[in-house]
């Protein structure tokens, strides 16, 4: 109350920051005539001078009203758009690196051309970075053609495009991409063997399109480049078979309980969780399947392998269901994205999860992976020197970007007031009675040519009401996972006189809705039009248009709550854009997945009071506000499940810095004997101080040992007892300078007879194999780490900090052990000839038959076919992309409470 009181007297601090942004544009207004003056070719000209302003040493902010000015006069000449006021203050948003809310149709697409023309006069390069990879071709298609009007160059970045194309793209001074794209090219560019088959320049400036989507929804899970192991198939059909021996059970409500049942499930989390009663059974079943000894125990750490196949097939039994979140196509598994609803050819769930449902589904099952190289958003993201994003719905996350990002949200005010109306939401006791009203709904808005939208949250509910619509012979059309090639027109038409489209949550997302239709693309679809026929249909246009409005604009209507509030914004702010009439609904039921988890007590409870009969609809402010407490659970809670795999990727980001770092430099030199030599004086003198170590009497000495490790390390046998006889000076401290002469005596020899140039190109090949080999293994033992850590808080530690001091002890001891092996490498090298070095070189290339995995979920590479038959590596458990934590584990925060008492709590 009290600062809502503040705000009415100084102004919130958004207010004060849009008064003074707002003063900025004046000054940019002011330029206008003049710039208006000029011909194109002047117009021009103006990024040359800049650029040239720049290098003098003005900054962009000095360069900032002229440099928007410019690019709105641009865009009023090349695409007939003249950016609006509050345009201009998105653009100043997102040049000052934070975030601009600025409400769909409020044309975002063209606000980002003043901050990326400001930023790329800089020729460091702008990354524009859209959800999805159509949008990216539209938007640098389209914004492009201003960035050439002024004399800058646009890239786009797709997947699948080849290398040399996409360094081209990246070398433009503006380049559009999805950031699933840039985030694997990146780590693709750390695969690489040579500095010339990286595609990527330095990370400069983003703006982000959609930036809740990228930043948050896409951010739960990592991207992750894997290649295949070996063939686990039987033993996924096996427990697959030995899952339905088992008996699902409740949770233990108080701590003295205990969960009954072989296995809980544990829908919030997606996770299910094996019981005391389950394990023993599970191992009795193990055993008579042989595939336990007898007296071995699933406990035990070999078989901890064992327990991930286990709950996997429980999974993919118990949690996951077809047509919901997955499809089966040809014989495949094909995964159905649960924020768009659409399907995801190509794309793998990790963890097991997608051999579990291919068993479970009878298909054919494909191999597991092994992490090559993976990163999440946050930490790629954050690599940039300045970043920004807009979106429609950022306000609700504004902590969560501000903490993790250091994005500031602004909300930007709408060009023309908003006129759309946000109806209360109706709740149902039940799902028909719900989907019922929903087509009383639609069919009232066609009996006034309005058109319609009805969001649903998956396929499942979009198909029943696309039947029930049928029934009725409501014409429609629905948009989810089958048709998504038709996503864009569909909605683009979606706004036609009495029009009724269902559409899967987010589902053509960037896509505008225009009431009347989309007169450009219809025009474009025309094809050659005279001006007169262009006249007519845009009357033809205007007149439909009149007509919608005056039925009262798009009608939204939401059957039921998504988790996220933000989610539900978006649905409603498919309507009401630019001022235009609108209106939007939720329908309800108590028996929503939404209500059923989160809410149903309290719910039942105001139901009662509030006097509801079956076959009746409620309104009432008190569910709403019950509902979205609900919903800011769940949001709270999953930001906690992005937090904690943030926090373990932020000890995982600090070594993969190092590694990259190292890995960089060591590709940019062609001389790296400075490396061997600090190696070779590193492990000699590790060496020599185990077994000689400083201070200590010569009886002390174990020179015997010594010989021997030296031997093994370098291949070379010296006599240290005869020196020491013979040199009374030679002391531990001079033994290993003594040791490591010798030693760069005999490689001397080899340089010799080797070649100069050969050593040193064989001696880079070396340690890039080395190092690389090791990280991957180091990779999958963090993976192995990470699953087990959790097991530690049994014993009253904290996981995240054991995970910490382990993996640092892991990658001290991965560098000790590259040393070692480049080593023994190098000084085994007997003379080789040039032609083997080339040969080697050839062979040393990036891993073709790789995966390209994110949310769950894997894309497989083109050329995945054609090196499928090479050798599979030993198998290494996947990485989990998320926690395994049950409601009565100790909770991941080390507090030592039960995670659903403590960060699990949800009430
Ligand atoms: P958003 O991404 O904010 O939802 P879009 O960038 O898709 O919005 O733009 C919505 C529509 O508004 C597009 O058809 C675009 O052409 C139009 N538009 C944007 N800015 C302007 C402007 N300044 N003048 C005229 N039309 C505009
Ligand atoms: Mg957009």
């Amino acid at each position: 109350m009290a600062s809502t009181v503040m705000r009415k007297i100084f102004g919130s601090r958004n207010d004060r920051q849009v008064k003074k942004y707002r003063k900025i544009v004046k000054n940019i207004n002011i330029l206008e005539p003049e710039l208006e003056a000029l011909n194109d070719e002047q117009l021009g000209a103006k990024t040359v001078e800049y650029r040239e302003r720049y290098a003098q040493g003005e900054s962009l902010e000095d360069l900032l009203p002229e440099a928007f000015a410019v690019v709105r006069e641009a865009s009023k000449r090349v695409l007939g758009m003249r950016h609006f006021d509050v345009q201009m203050i998105g653009g100043i948003v997102l040049h000052n690196g934070n975030i601009a809310e600025m409400r769909t149709g409020e044309g975002k697409t063209l606000v980002a051309t003043l901050a990326v023309y400001l930023n790329a006069l800089s020729s460091k390069g702008v990354h524009v970075i859209t959800v999805n990879d159509y949008l990216a071709t539209r938007d640098a298609g389209w914004m492009g053609k201003i960035y050439a009007f002024l004399g800058l160059s646009t890239g786009v970045v797709v997947s699948g495009m080849d290398p040399l194309a996409k360094k081209q793209a990246y070398e433009s001074d503006i380049t559009y991409g999805t950031n699933n794209e840039f985030g694997f090219d990146y780590l693709r560019d750390n695969m690489a063997f040579s500095a010339e088959e990286k595609v990527q320049r330095e990370l400069n400036f983003a703006v982000i399109d959609e930036v809740d989507s990228i930043l948050i929804d896409e951010a739960r899970t990592p991207l992750i480049i894997s290649g295949p192991t070996n063939d686990n198939s039987e033993l996924y059909i096996k427990f697959n078979e030995l899952v339905k021996e088992l008996e699902q059970g409740e949770e233990a409500e108080t701590k003295e309980e205990e969960p009954t049942g072989d296995y809980t499930v544990d829908e919030k989390n997606k996770q299910v969780h094996i019981t005391e009663q389950g394990h023993e059974k599970v191992e009795e079943l193990l055993i008579r399947e042989k595939i336990l000894d007898e007296n071995d125990s699933l406990y035990s750490a070999t078989n901890i392998n064992l327990i991930h196949y286990l709950t996997a097939c429980i999974r993919a039994n118990v949690l996951f269901q077809k047509d919901v979140s997955y499809i089966i196509q040809d014989g495949k598994i094909v995964i159905v994205d649960e924020f768009t609803g659409r399907t995801m050819e190509g794309r793998r769930w990790s963890d097991g999860l997608h051999q579990a449902i291919e068993a479970k589904e009878g298909v054919q099952i494909e191999n597991e992976n092994q992490t090559l190289a993976s990163i999440t958003f946050q930490n790629y993201f954050r690599l940039y020197e300045k970043l920004s994003g807009m979106t429609g719905t950022a306000d609700t996350e504004a902590f969560e970007f501000q903490s993790i990002y250091n994005l500031e949200v602004m909300v930007i005010p709408t060009n023309l007031e908003v006129a759309r109306k946000d109806h209360g939401d109706l709740i149902f006791l039940s799902v028909e009675e719900k989907f019922n009203a929903i087509a009383e709904d639609v069919k009232d808005c066609i009996e006034r040519k309005q058109p319609v939208l009805v969001g649903t949250a998956s396929i499942e509910a979009s198909e029943h009401l696309s039947s029930l619509l049928s029934k009725l012979e409501v014409k429609h059309n629905v948009l989810n996972a089958k048709q998504h090639e038709r996503e864009a027109k569909i909605i683009a038409e979606a706004g036609m006189p009495g029009a009724v489209t269902i559409a899967t949550n987010m589902a053509g997302r960037g896509t505008d809705i225009v009431l009347g239709g989309n007169l450009d693309i219809e025009l474009e679809e025309k094809g050659e039009l005279s001006d007169a026929e262009k006249q007519e249909f845009t009357q033809q246009w205007q007149q439909r248009h009149n007509e919608v409005l005056e039925s009262g604009g798009l009608h939204v209507i939401g059957s039921e709550r998504h988790e996220s509030r933000r989610i539900d914004n978006q649905l409603r702010g498919r309507s009401g854009r630019q001022g235009d009439a609108g209106s939007t609904r939720f329908y309800l039921s108590l028996q929503d997945d939404l209500m059923r988890i989160f809410a149903s007590d309290k719910m039942s409870g105001l139901m009662k009071k509030l006097g509801m009969e079956e076959g009746e609809a409620i309104e009432h402010p008190w569910v709403s506000r019950a509902i979205e407490n609900a919903q800011r659970k769940v949001e709270g809670h999953n930001f906690d499940i992005r937090k904690q795999l943030l926090e373990y990727d932020d000890v995982a980001n600090d070594q993969r810095k190092v590694v990259y770092q190292q890995r960089n430099e060591m590709m940019e030199e062609s001389d790296l004997s400075e490396i061997i030599i600090s190696i070779r004086e590193d492990v000699v003198n590790t060496l020599v101080t185990n077994y000689v170590p400083p201070g200590t009497m010569e009886e002390q000495w174990d020179i015997d040992s010594l010989v021997k490790a030296l031997e093994d390390e370098t291949a070379q046998k010296f006599d240290i007892q005869k020196w020491l006889d013979d040199d009374d000076q030679l002391n531990e401290y001079l033994l290993p300078e003594k040791v490591t002469q010798e030693l760069v005596s005999i490689y001397k020899e080899k340089e010799n007879a080797i070649g100069v140039e050969e050593l040193r190109r064989f001696e880079k090949y070396i340690l890039l194999q080395v190092l690389d080999s090791h990280w991957k293994e180091h990779l999958a033992a963090m993976d192995y780490l990470r699953q087990s850590i959790n097991l530690r808080a049994m014993a009253q530690k904290n996981p995240k900090q054991e995970y910490k001091r382990e993996s640092f002890e892991m990658f001290s001891e991965m560098l000790e052990q590259i040393k070692q092996e480049v080593m023994s490498t190098l000084s085994r090298v007997e003379i080789r000839s040039q032609e083997e070095i080339d040969e080697l070189e050839r062979q040393q290339q990036m891993p073709t038959d790789v995966n390209y995995e994110h949310a769950q979920a894997s894309l497989q590479s083109n050329d995945a076919e054609a090196s499928s038959e090479d050798q599979p590596e030993p198998h290494q458990p996947f990485v989990r992309n998320d926690k395994k934590i049950g409601r009565n584990d100790p909770c991941y925060c080390g507090s030592g409470k039960k995670f659903k008492q403590c960060h699990g709590k949800l009430s």
